[in-house]
């Protein structure tokens, strides 16, 4: 039997952890998350936090659910896994992949499972330029992506992410390959711009951009309706539809990653079509898709990119990608799982009930002087402190503004989620009313807490 301290110390030798700062983890070593359920997690003294960020942004139901718990025990008792690779295929990957279509907007009815978000978007631009060599150009390579976007941590998804700190002693691959324009960051809009200028700010560079590079050249535009990791960004009133639109008239694919954004956490199944009004060519999901439970993510296409991926250009001639873990069965019935009891509980009316509530409860934090933006929509939110609010001077990274305020609530019994100078929040969607007054009281507590030692 392995004690606590066991635990840590075999952790700090053998686990490295994604996104470590290790000269921390090195002294003091990981928190031991022991258990978890309903919107709680509790760590190996029995202690227990209000898990403010969904795991990362992805246990929408909450933990313990049962009903998924025994949708994965039945799938792994029946059949966990066979290959899926040309022409045999299990149930749940199959009934799952016609509910994602009945499910997402426009026509996007083609599923290509993956492992997880950054597998998603990897595959989706190795399908984006199959797509336009198969239709003669193989020029169209170029994707343009944005400042701050984070799009996963492979090799090229790597790249498409905009997230500076994530390039330190990186090298990058494929020169070229892609470009970022600005983040759509309303807060961040050079001075004197009001929000109509700034979204036609944002669209004319875009054009710019592709008309330098040549349209010829540029394959598609990638971008999260609400960027996540980047601090959560809520992009000016119109952005994407004019967006989306100078990709048709370029004839560039637009891709959604909705791998946050999707399956609730905006009171939608995706929030592209109904909050946003346009219809991407390719949308990414992964993280709600299964609440979490199990890794699952897919790319899914539209018919008309199906066609002609689908279209034998010669006999014998096969599509050639994909993963051992495509369509796995147990991460299948997840996820079928997951969309059956967001249906029964109607999840998606709740969020669009609470969701208003959590955003009201917050906005009330600034009337503390270091927060200069409370920012968000529906179970999504980011809190961005800054050191002068008149001038929006931002926190230099060594005052670890936001970690303290992580720190604070995690004393008070919640946990946040801090990145640079952005609290963010991201709750289950199961989040009840009680729910959201006690988190937003233990965030001003924790901001009232840290004001005077941040602003000293
Ligand atoms: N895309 C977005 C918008 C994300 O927020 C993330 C992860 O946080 C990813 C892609 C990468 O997904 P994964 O970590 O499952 O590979």
């Amino acid at each position: 039997h392995q004690t606590n301290a066991d635990i840590r110390r075999l952790d700090i030798e053998h686990f490295i952890h994604p996104y470590t700062d290790f000269a921390t983890f090195k002294s003091e070593g990981s928190q031991i998350a022991a258990r978890a359920s309903g919107v709680h997690v509790i760590d190996e003294n029995g202690q227990r936090y209000v898990d403010g960020i969904a795991g990362l942004w992805c246990v929408n139901l909450g933990h313990g659910r049962r009903e998924i718990v025994d949708a994965i025990a039945e799938q792994a008792a029946t059949m966990q896994y066979y290959n899926p690779f040309g022409h045999t295929t299990n149930i749940p990957a199959t009934l799952l992949a016609a509910e994602l279509a009945e499910l997402l907007p426009g026509s996007l009815n083609h599923v290509f499972y993956t492992t997880g978000g950054s597998t998603a978007n990897d595959l989706a631009i190795r399908m984006v330029h199959y797509y336009f060599n198969r239709r003669g150009m193989p020029r169209k390579k170029k994707i343009i992506s944005r400042v701050d976007a984070y799009h996963g941590s492979t090799y090229v998804t790597a790249r498409l992410t905009g997230i500076h700190a994530t390039k330190y002693d990186f090298d990058e691959v494929a020169e070229g390959l892609v470009h970022h324009v600005s983040a759509a960051n309303l807060y961040r809009r050079p001075a004197g711009m009001d929000e109509a200028a700034f979204c036609n700010h944002l669209v004319s560079e875009f054009e710019d951009r592709i008309l330098q590079l040549g349209p010829d050249n540029v394959a598609a535009f990638i971008a999260e309706p609400i960027m996540g990791a980047g601090g959560v960004m809520v992009a000016p009133a119109g952005y994407h539809a004019r967006m989306h639109a100078i990709c048709r008239r370029y004839g560039m694919l637009y891709i959604a990653d909705e791998v946050v954004t999707a399956f609730g956490r905006l009171g939608e199944w995706s929030a592209s079509e109904t909050l946003y009004g346009y219809t991407p060519d390719i949308m990414i999901v992964a993280k709600g898709l299964t609440s979490g439970y199990v890794p699952l993510g897919a790319a899914i296409f539209s018919s008309e990119i199906y066609d002609v991926i689908s279209t034998p250009q010669r006999k014998g001639a096969v599509l050639s990608l994909g993963f051992t873990y495509t369509g796995h069965a147990v991460a299948c019935a997840a996820g079928r799982a997951t969309i059956a009891m967001m249906k029964r509980d109607d999840v998606n009316q709740h969020v669009r009930k609470i969701g208003p509530l959590f955003q009201g409860l917050l906005s009330s934090l600034r009337s503390f002087e270091v927060v200069g933006d409370v920012r968000g929509s529906h179970l999504m939110a980011g809190i961005e402190l800054v050191k002068d609010r008149h001038q929006r001077l931002p926190f230099g990274a060594e005052v670890g503004a936001a970690h303290r305020v992580f720190l604070a609530c995690r004393r008070r019994g919640l946990i946040v989620r801090p990145i640079g100078n952005v609290v963010v929040l991201s709750p289950p969607l199961v989040f009840s009313q009680e729910d959201c007054r006690e988190t937003c009281r233990i965030m001003s507590e924790a901001v009232e807490e840290v004001t005077p030692a941040l602003l000293a």
